[in-house]
């Protein structure tokens, strides 16, 4: 069961404490019996074999017994990136321990927490372990999933226990780089000494806190009517973007246009913790800029919220990030924080949180408690015409890809997993969800822990979208800036437009460190998220708007983004026209922008320089619109902030 994660954690890319971002991790160099004849270049078969067999090991009734707990002087918050000391005490369950059999401790996986070792006294993540009982020894082994204390001896009966003490070296245990709550020190308990183990079911776990206050965000929406209420949202965020920093003090606020009603500051108190939203009215139709400053003993902190147009009947433009993930697979905290964070911090209008279906110490598919979980914070957190939660997953494909489900109805939805034979390409899990009330996307489809296999054609009903940008970089095209690592040719999303699919394009953030809608903020233009153009913020809303490809993508920075080809927004389906046609674009950028291109079969035909300026009113005039051609807009800001139309189709 945890030979998922260990895999993850000895071959990933982003090896905690290596890796630069938060990131789905892959296996490195593929193994010879990693592909079948006919699979994709970047197929894992061996992989998907090693998650199948670690899933049906058989388990003997003692493994996974007893419980365990930390001791009271060890419960006390550690600091993010910060060492500490943990003792724990495991007590061995009805079943007993026989001699050959093993506690195994294995310290949080993910995000820079020590790995557990018994080697080197000195160094970080020393760990002993210790049994009182008389005629009982336990000798220290670092196994593939972690540190086994194997029972040499005697046996252990039921009651006996267990000391743990990890970092108990001179140089202690580093804690995770991002704060979260529910940070588990997870223990296997192999019972029989046939050398498989199963994990506690409830192993105890550490809240990991902020470091001090170091980025100011505030972001506005990006859309509203003349004398509406929006509102400012401004957080204090610790150096790795996690929430709680301590601030207190006052921040001040400037505006463009001027005369904008805006309070002369804003104070914060211990009890905002960092986080507090602003009403605005907002008066004159035209772009608002809201510079924000404050300063504290550490220095200053400024934050330049996104723009926001102003205008009668204004289209809407709102945020939503639909790929992430909580500590209940591979990323950072609780599946409530996740979402808490995309309403409170980031000022998402929707969100789903995807944690991966098999991926982690805990897999959704093993464990229906987890799943059962994400589902009711997900309930709990939806509030239509407000904030949208959507049930999903990553259905974890190390052979055809990534992709994502959503569930838009209310019932939600189950957990087809990838390493499931049923469910193993992407057509059987169309086929399974067909009738339902779901859509699914692929992700990092150019490259990166693994490539989408484009030769399942996109289910025209299931699949509209498509994710081009995360924090893994862009599969929009070879020529994208921050383009994806390890990209495959003729693998990107225009190569995929070019084979004839029509698709609209959403950005994700791919969040592991518990940042949904904001990962860019501390790793810029590595991120993502989804514009998406509904006046209905329901979950049926999204779901129309994706279907129709009502939607565009952006790396991150809020850019308002209008493209209309003949009066026709985008996404749309268009008629084959000789001539000349109009492709009008609106940009109202977060920097000042470099480029505004207009790509066309699979080529940018033209580009418009932007001048330095920050909003941006452009005109192409492409000729003769050709039946099977396609055409989107692509707006990149001097800093590399970028955003993508979803593009027009000529059917
Ligand atoms: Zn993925
Ligand atoms: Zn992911």
């Amino acid at each position: 069961m945890c030979a998922l994660a260990w895999l993850a954690f000895t071959c990933g890319k982003a090896r905690p404490g290596e890796g630069s971002s938060a990131t789905d991790e892959a296996p490195d160099e593929p193994a010879r019996d990693a592909r079948r004849p006919g699979d994709p270049p970047t197929a894992r078969r061996d992989t998907l074999d090693a998650l199948r067999q670690a899933a049906r090991a058989p388990r003997h009734p003692s493994d996974g017994g007893g419980r365990a707990w930390l001791e009271a002087d060890s419960a006390t918050p550690a600091q993010a990136g910060r060492s500490g000391r943990w003792a724990i005490t495991y007590e061995v369950g009805p079943a007993g321990i026989a001699v050959g059999g093993f506690v195994r401790f294995t310290a949080p996986v993910f995000w820079n927490w020590s790995p557990a070792q018994a080697s080197e006294s000195a160094a970080p993540g020393y760990t002993v372990a210790e049994c009182t009982a008389e005629g009982v020894t336990l000798e220290a082994r670092e196994g593939p999933q972690g540190l086994e204390f194997v029972v040499r001896g005697r046996g252990l009966v039921a009651g006996e226990r267990v000391e743990l003490v990890y970092g108990a070296g001179d140089a202690r245990a580093l804690a995770d780089r991002y704060a979260e709550r529910e940070s588990r020190f997870w223990i296997a308990v192999d019972g029989d000494g046939d050398g498989q183990a199963r994990m506690l079911a409830d192993p105890p776990g550490v809240d990991v806190l902020p470091g001090p206050a170091a980025v100011l965000s505030a972001v506005l929406p990006s859309t509203a009517e003349p004398d509406e209420t929006v509102l400012l949202r401004l957080a204090f965020l610790d150096g790795t973007g996690s929430r709680g920093a301590a601030f207190v003090g006052d921040v001040t606020l400037l505006a463009r246009p001027e005369g904008l009603e805006l309070p002369e500051k804003v104070t914060f108190t211990s009890e905002d913790a960092g986080v507090k939203s602003v009403e605005l009215r907002v008066k004159e139709k035209g772009v608002v800029r809201i510079l924000a400053r404050a300063e504290d003993a550490g220095g200053e902190f400024l934050a330049q919220a996104n723009p926001l147009l102003v205008e009668p009947n204004a289209a809407p433009v709102r945020w939503g990030d639909f790929h992430g993930h909580s500590g209940l697979s591979d990323g950072t905290g609780t599946p409530e924080d996740f979402l808490a964070y995309a309403r409170d911090v980031a000022g998402l209008d929707a969100v789903c949180l995807t944690d991966h279906d098999h991926w982690g110490m805990q897999a959704l598919d093993e464990y229906p408690e987890l799943w059962a979980r994400i589902r009711e914070a997900s309930e709990r957190f939806n509030q239509p015409g407000r904030f949208v939660t959507l049930l999903g997953y990553e259905w974890t494909n190390w052979v055809h890809g990534h992709r994502h489900v959503l569930y838009f109805g209310d019932e939600g939805g189950e957990v087809l997993s990838s390493i499931d034979e049923r469910y193993e390409t992407p057509a059987q899990l169309w086929d399974a969800l067909r009738g339902q009330d779901a859509l699914t996307f692929a992700h990092h489809s150019a490259g990166g822990p693994i490539a989408t296999d484009w030769t399942f054609a996109p289910d025209p009903e299931l699949e509209p979208v498509t994710e081009i940008v995360s924090v893994h970089g862009a599969s929009e095209a070879p020529d994208a800036p921050q383009r994806i690592y390890s990209p495959l040719s003729g693998n990107f999303v225009r190569d995929a437009l070019d084979k004839g699919y029509a698709l609209g394009f959403i950005g994700s953030g791919d969040s592991h460190d518990g940042h949904p809608g904001l990962v860019h903020l501390v790793s810029p233009q590595m991120g993502g998220l989804a514009a998406v153009l509904t006046k209905d913020m329901t979950r049926e809303g999204v779901r129309i708007a994706l279907k129709e490809r009502c939607c565009y993508a952006t790396n991150g920075p809020r850019i308002l983004l209008r493209a209309a080809l003949d009066g026709q927004r985008m996404g749309s389906t268009l008629a084959p026209k000789a001539g000349k046609s109009l492709c009008y674009v609106r940009a109202i950028a977060c920097a000042p922008i470099a480029t505004i291109e207009l790509v066309r079969a699979g080529k940018i035909v033209e580009t418009l320089p932007g001048e330095e300026h920050w909003d941006v009113e452009a005109a192409f005039q492409p000729e003769d619109l050709v039946a099977g051609e396609y055409l989107y807009v692509r707006v990149v800001q001097q800093d590399g902030g970028a955003a993508w139309s979803s593009p027009f189709f000529v059917r």
